[in-house]
């Protein structure tokens, strides 16, 4: 009999996740079933349990599940305790191994798919919610000379820069505290593109052959992403792949087989651009 994964989340019905790691096991040769389930707001647990007894062998997480996966893990990987979010879940008898992968997903995309060094670049990350802190440590793991977190809500970049200060220092304040700095990545991880809004951001913060990077991605340029080519940002880039390489990651924490992600990526690219 087939392995069974899948993900949870509520809404689900449109996760890209089940075509993903479809094409994952085909590619990589591996016997398995990935499925979308929808838990109730308040019944995560439960469909946790429910799935593990049909012989669930492991779980993606995603909204609005990622914290009552972190506390539902009786083991966390370093990156899981570090980001206080789970978006992977593997069941071995009563253990429940809780990763997050979002944050070498967004690295891999990043280096890897992108070409773009981290190594002494200036990075500015944008929002301080649950993606923002699962990149955090990934992203400062790749050396960069200096990390800025910006958000809506000032307290809240100044206390994820606080969490994270016995790795580096961290500057962080508003979007308006961002006046006068110049970077060389800007990360989009707030929701704000989601609603269609731009941010308000000031001038002079991209580097000419900075990179700007979208977590969102869909048909057509973000708002984030429109702004950033109007402010001469050289390269940008959106979510999509950060998307493919976090499941990527994933299958590899089941599976131990990493799979080739790029044709994987130009086919999704290909559906959501038709
Ligand atoms: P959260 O709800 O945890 O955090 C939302 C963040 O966005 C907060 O910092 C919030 O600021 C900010 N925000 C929301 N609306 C606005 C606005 N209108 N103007 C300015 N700031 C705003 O969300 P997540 O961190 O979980 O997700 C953030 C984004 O990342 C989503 O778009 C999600 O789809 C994407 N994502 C993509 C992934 C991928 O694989 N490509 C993986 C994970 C996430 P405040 O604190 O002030 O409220």
């Amino acid at each position: 009999m087939s392995d069974l994964y899948a993900v949870f989340g509520n809404p689900i019905a449109h996760s890209k996740s089940p075509a993903i790691h479809a094409a994952f096991a085909v590619a990589s040769g591996q016997d398995l079933i990935y499925e979308a389930r929808l838990a109730p707001v308040d019944g995560f647990k439960r469909a946790i349990s429910d799935f593990v007894a049909a012989g669930g062998k492991g779980a993606n997480v995603t909204v609005p599940f990622k914290e009552d996966a972190f506390r539902l893990a009786t083991r966390l990987s370093e990156r899981a305790a570090r980001a206080g979010a789970v978006n992977t879940l593997a069941f071995n008898g009563t253990e429940v191994f809780g990763d997050n992968t979002d944050g070498a997903g967004l690295v891999r995309d990043i280096t890897h798919n992108l070409g773009f060094a981290l190594a002494g670049k200036r990075i500015l990350l944008l929002g301080a919610g649950g993606a923002s802190r699962g990149v955090i440590a990934p992203l400062l793991a790749e050396n960069p000379s200096s990390l800025f977190i910006a958000n809506r809500s000032a307290d809240k970049a100044i206390a994820l820069a606080v969490s994270f200060a016995d790795i580096a220092a961290v500057d962080a304040g508003n979007f308006a505290k961002t006046a006068g700095y110049c970077f060389d990545l800007v990360v989009n991880a707030t929701s704000a593109s989601l609603s269609g809004e731009s941010l308000p951001l000031p001038a002079g913060i991209f580097a000419p052959d900075s990179l700007a990077y979208d977590m969102m991605y869909g048909k057509g340029e973000t708002p984030f992403l429109a702004l950033a080519r109007e402010q001469g940002a050289g390269q940008r880039a959106d979510g999509l792949g950060m998307l493919v390489e976090q499941a990527a990651e994933a299958f590899f924490v089941w599976r131990g087989v990493r799979p080739a992600t790029a044709q994987v990526l130009a086919d999704l690219r290909a559906k959501l651009l038709a």
